[in-house]
């Protein structure tokens, strides 16, 4: 399998490469982390988008009369890949707009929703949030336990969801909601498309780790959404639930291996300047076992990605093989700012900020934050139950079962 782009594709990386190198805005540097307010952060993703947009380079393979290109998935990949790997902070807060909310309600919405929705996720007007974890529904998300109860003509809904990113800047929200209490629990659910500010909603940041409130609480009280904004029949949300959380594990797979590719270069160039007893430490045999570790990991990632990524351009919604994807570049990432770190010694300690941080504490930053990696998504052991029983057709866990009923 020949996996280089073909004459045409890299003409088009190169065309877009140049055109993104002029939009980069003034202050940011593409060969770190760069950080913003939120405010700032939002407003910089939406002027973002915009110059995207019109500059022909929104959904490169979404159809023209949603404000798409009427390309194909390749074109749309070496764009995203393109972002990720000059300027990814950019896009960042339109990460769960783009790769959750935009293609479910590109598969699962009526031609009015899609037409009324699409065109302003793609010009960068809205920002999205995804309303599915609650307090007592994580993992198992359809213990959804937030209300909506129809009454003329719209839900009331109430109830709370939390660890909601990006809530604070959302405008919409794709929630799941329980509209039948009486029913399994699978069969109870509906899917609603929900603006963020309605009266009755309340978003209450939660910093984590990093110091940053990536992520909410969000609470619902006598909330009024119109049941046109339900996306398929109601009792439908665990279906087109799923359809989110497959399009959730595989956003990633063909964007990060060229993302961990920059991260490893990041790594070495660490390894080969940081001196310990007077020698780079690149010369420890322990460090050149992790990073040939991390290469290993980071080529397998890039390789799983691609033969996704040939499975996807033939066509169809991604499937539970995503798990796999979700565990190749959430596990090692933790290994690799972990290695990061061990190699700066004591200059580990010192946060970004301090002139004694080494590649302005990026690697400090990367190691915090990659604790969520194997939480966010679906955590770890989600993923392996996943993988045991819908891909490799194990038989079912248990003690899950027995829970369902
Ligand atoms: C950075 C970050 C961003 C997030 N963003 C969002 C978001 O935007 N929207 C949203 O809805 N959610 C979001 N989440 C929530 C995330 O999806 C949940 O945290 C995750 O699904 C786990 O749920 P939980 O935290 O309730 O843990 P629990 O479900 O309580 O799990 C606790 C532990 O038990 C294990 N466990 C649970 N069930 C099983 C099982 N059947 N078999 C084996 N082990 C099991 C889990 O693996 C975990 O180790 C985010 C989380 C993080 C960390």
């Amino acid at each position: 399998m020949d996996y280089r782009f073909t004459v045409e594709q890299e003409a088009f990386r190169k065309e877009f490469a140049d055109w993104l190198a002029k939009q980069i805005p003034k202050g940011f540097d593409p060969s770190k982390r760069n950080y913003y307010d939120d405010d700032e952060w939002k407003a910089a993703y939406q002027k973002f988008q915009k110059s995207l947009f019109e500059g022909g380079y929104a959904a490169m393979h979404y159809e023209k009369e949603y404000g798409g290109q009427g390309k194909t998935m390749m074109e749309q990949v070496i764009v995203q890949q393109t972002i990720a790997t000059t300027c990814g902070e950019l896009s960042m807060p339109g990460g769960i707009t783009m790769g959750m909310a935009l293609p479910t309600i590109h598969s699962c919405c009526t031609e009015a929703q899609k037409r009324e929705h699409i065109p302003k996720i793609l010009d960068g007007t809205y920002i999205w949030c995804q309303g599915f974890s609650e307090p007592n529904a994580g993992s198992d998300v359809a213990n959804c336990a937030t209300r909506a109860v129809r009454k003329n003509g719209d839900y009331i809904i109430d109830g709370q969801k939390t660890w909601t990113s990006f809530a604070h800047m959302a405008d919409w929200c794709i929630l799941l909601v329980r509209t039948d209490p009486s029913v399994a629990k699978h069969k109870g659910l509906s899917y609603l498309l929900v603006n963020m500010k309605t009266p009755g909603i309340e978003v209450r940041p939660m910093v984590q780790l990093t110091e940053e409130a990536e992520f909410n609480e969000v609470f619902f009280d006598n909330v009024k959404v119109p049941v046109e904004n339900r996306v398929g029949e109601e009792g439908q949300g665990w279906m087109i639930a799923i359809t989110t959380l497959m399009f959730e594990r595989t956003i990633g797979d063909a964007i990060m291996g060229p993302m961990y590719e920059r991260n490893y270069k990041r790594l070495v160039d660490l390894a080969k300047s940081t001196l310990r007893e007077g020698k780079p430490v690149i010369e420890n045999p322990v460090i050149r076992q992790q990073l040939a570790q991390a290469y290993i990991e980071t080529m397998v990632l890039k390789y799983h990605g691609l033969r996704n990524l040939s499975k996807t351009l033939k066509g169809g919604i991604p499937g539970p093989e995503g798990s796999i994807g979700k565990l190749l570049w959430s596990e090692p990432n933790q290994r690799i700012t972990e290695n990061a770190l061990n190699m700066q010694g004591l200059n580990s300690q010192v946060m970004r900020g301090s002139p004694w941080t080494i590649q302005d504490g990026n690697w400090q930053y990367s190691y915090l934050r990659a604790k969520g990696n194997t939480i966010e998504a679906g955590s770890s052991e989600i993923q392996r139950n996943i993988i045991g029983e819908r891909c490799l057709l194990l038989p079912k866990d248990s003690s899950r079962e027995a829970r369902r009923k």
